[in-house]
């Protein structure tokens, strides 16, 4: 069965699921009535699961940032119905404000807060450990296994939310929101509710510092509430063993890995609540063990409470985690590092999984050597190209001119071959950050390079606030209709993606915010663009260039033209000898080099975006 029936009514039939279908299939079965959020992998992929299916009967849809998309999961929570949010973990940053003051407030209808953590930062990022925010908004927090604990958790997490009157967080990684397992699926409960709001200012305001508290005293109570509904969620097993480990999240399978292979029953404390943490259970554990094993990803917030609870026993207890042991404080686990931990205390007879040689061969076989750069046909490719000529037209170095950077496709101007963008920092930042620069008196131009979707996303308010200014910045919106690197989500902004919705203009929203020098440009065309760019960047005043083109990859799957370039090889003086040779100053994964040296254009993938033809002195394109 493939993921667009993932709203079967056929639960006999177990399903291959992955963390994140398996946590969509629990928000239909909980009789979800919105589900929204801001694509952020690895979270991405449960309203993507969602949006392939047919005919589920609610609202499925992705929210401009995720402090938005919180905000109207919340609405439709105190109207009385259930509504799921998903970010990644740099999401609930943004969505932070609006979360913690929910919290307190409280909900009616269920309201889950899904949040995908990063260790090892596969996808780029900071690799910070959501778990605090739970701990900051005293809110509860699941931390699911595996993908059928992923569907279970989210499918009680509803009615958690609507026992105790607050949002629930689930917590998975990067791990367990790509693993799949054959999954066991529910019936699909029906919710039909007359949405109504009650007037209560004291509940939904922040109505002076009495209600305030007592919002916070409510907040505390219900997480305690939470806590003993859950008790069932920790489980703890003990042996005759005097060693015992506490997991979280996809620990668990890891240690279950290792110690199944070597034949050891130690204790066991498996946590799939994060917070509140079951101090009784802990305690229980410790005072029957001499030796314990703290198994959590990225920070040691686990192994803190485990710490202090240790002065409460009446015998010592080793604790083995990051503050006291070998485990680390960045990067994920796996079975190997469980496996390292186990050679510490049981010594030289632990076993480690055996990988066969043959294995081996096949996954090195498998890795492809590729540069980190934009796609084949990318149109920022283009703006990348025309932005560094510009900058040499215009008689300066490229160390001289200072290009903010911004999330998401755009971002790869950093990397070979244009080397363009010298910060990251996140969503929006590129506009303010150029702001601060001048503010600073940095006398060249300052530039800032932000896609579409990001502008949108937070780069209005600091195209306001630099408009507002007066501060002479240049900012080019790289607009490529859609959420490219995320994997092609639409926006308000997306002209492709009509439907009955409200396409956005960019550039309605610039001249909106005061600002009259504002050029629109197909980047692909380098002889007007690199003309248009010099004048912005000359202005003496805020300019802005919207270098505009669809994403290659999203048009080319409508058009399927099969067109390609290709090179004369008679034309062509050779890679190795060109001053300026496609392959180098381009970085098109189209381009390679053939035997002979010279340029060779791959048909299969060139898009004949046409970018080689004007690049190339020679003719020979
Ligand atoms: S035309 Fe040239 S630059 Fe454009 S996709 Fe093809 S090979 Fe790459
Ligand atoms: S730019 Fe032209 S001459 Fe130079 S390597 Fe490419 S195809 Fe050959």
């Amino acid at each position: 069965m493939a993921v667009k029936d993932i709203g079967t009514h056929d639960i006999n039939k177990p399903l291959l699921f992955s963390g994140n279908q398996a946590m969509a299939r629990g928000a239909i079965e909980a009789g979800v009535a919105l589900v929204t959020g801001y694509p952020g992998t690895p979270s991405t992929y449960l309203i993507e699961a969602l949006l392939k299916a047919s005919d589920l009967g609610f609202r499925v849809e992705w929210s401009i940032n995720e402090k938005v998309a919180f905000e109207v999961g919340t609405g439709v929570s105190w109207a009385g119905l259930r509504s799921l949010v998903t970010m990644k973990m740099s999401g609930l940053n943004v969505a932070s404000d609006a979360f913690l003051s929910v919290q307190y407030s409280g909900t009616n209808g269920g309201l889950v807060l899904y949040v995908a953590d990063d260790p090892n930062t596969y996808y780029g990022m900071v690799e910070q450990d959501s778990r605090h925010y739970a701990r900051l908004a005293a809110a509860p927090m699941m931390t699911p296994s595996s993908p059928q604990e992923a569907l279970d958790y989210t499918r009680r997490a509803f009615d958690l939310s609507e026992q105790i009157g607050r949002p629930v967080m689930i917590l998975i990684t990067t791990m367990l929101a790509n693993t799949s397992e054959s999954v066991t699926l529910g019936k699909i409960k029906s919710i039909k509710r007359k949405p109504s709001f009650e007037f209560n200012i004291a509940r939904y305001a922040k109505a002076g510092p009495a209600a305030c508290v007592q919002q916070h005293k409510d907040t505390l109570s219900a997480l305690e509430q939470f806590g003993s509904l859950t008790d069932d969620l920790n489980p703890l097993t003990l042996t005759e063993s005097r060693i015992g480990f506490i997991t979280q999240g996809i620990t668990w399978n890891y240690l279950q890995e290792a110690v199944h292979l070597n034949n050891l029953k130690p204790c066991t404390l498996k946590l799939g609540v994060a917070n509140p943490l079951p101090k009784e259970k802990i305690k229980t554990l410790l005072s029957k063990i001499d030796t314990v094993v703290v198994l959590e990803e990225l920070e040691p917030i686990v192994e803190e409470t485990v710490l202090a609870l240790r002065a409460e026993v009446d015998h010592p207890v080793k604790v083995i985690g990051k503050t006291h042991g070998p485990l680390s404080l960045t990067g994920d686990y796996n079975v190997d590092v469980v496996i390292s931990v186990l050679h510490e205390i049981y010594g030289d007879k632990i076993l480690r999984p055996e990988v066969s040689d043959d294995l081996s061969r096949q996954v090195q076989a498998l890795k492809v050597k590729r540069l980190n750069t934009f796609c084949t046909g990318c149109p920022h490719r283009a703006t990348f190209y025309a932005l560094n000529q510009t900058i040499e037209k215009l008689g300066y170095k490229k160390e001289e001119v200072i290009i903010t950077g911004d999330i998401g496709c755009t971002i790869l101007g950093m990397n070979e071959p244009f080397q363009a963008c010298w910060t990251e920092i996140c969503m929006g930042s590129s506009i303010s950050l150029a702001q601060g620069f001048k503010y600073a008196g940095i006398k060249n131009p300052v530039i800032a390079t932000i896609g579409d979707g990001t502008f949108f996303h937070s780069g209005i308010p600091a195209l306001l606030n630099a408009s507002h200014s007066g501060t002479n910045v240049t900012i080019i919106i790289l607009d490529n209709y859609w959420a490219a690197m995320t994997g092609m989500q639409p926006h308000v902004g997306t002209k492709p993606y009509s439907e009955d919705k409200r396409i956005i203009m960019i550039e309605e929203i610039v001249r909106a915010a005061g600002i009259e020098n504002v050029r629109r440009v197909n980047p692909y065309q380098i002889k007007r663009m690199i003309p248009i760019l010099m004048e912005a960047i000359s202005s003496k005043e805020i300019s802005v260039v919207i270098s505009e083109a669809e994403c290659t990859i999203q048009k080319e799957r409508r058009r399927k033209t099969g067109v390609s370039l290709k090179v004369r090889p008679e034309k062509c003086v050779g890679l190795d000898v060109c001053e300026h040779s496609c392959m180098k100053v381009l970085g098109c994964p189209s381009i390679d080099r053939g035997e002979d040296g010279k340029a060779f254009i791959d048909p299969t993938t060139c898009t004949a975006c046409g970018l080689c033809h004007h690049v190339c002195s020679y003719g020979a394109v």
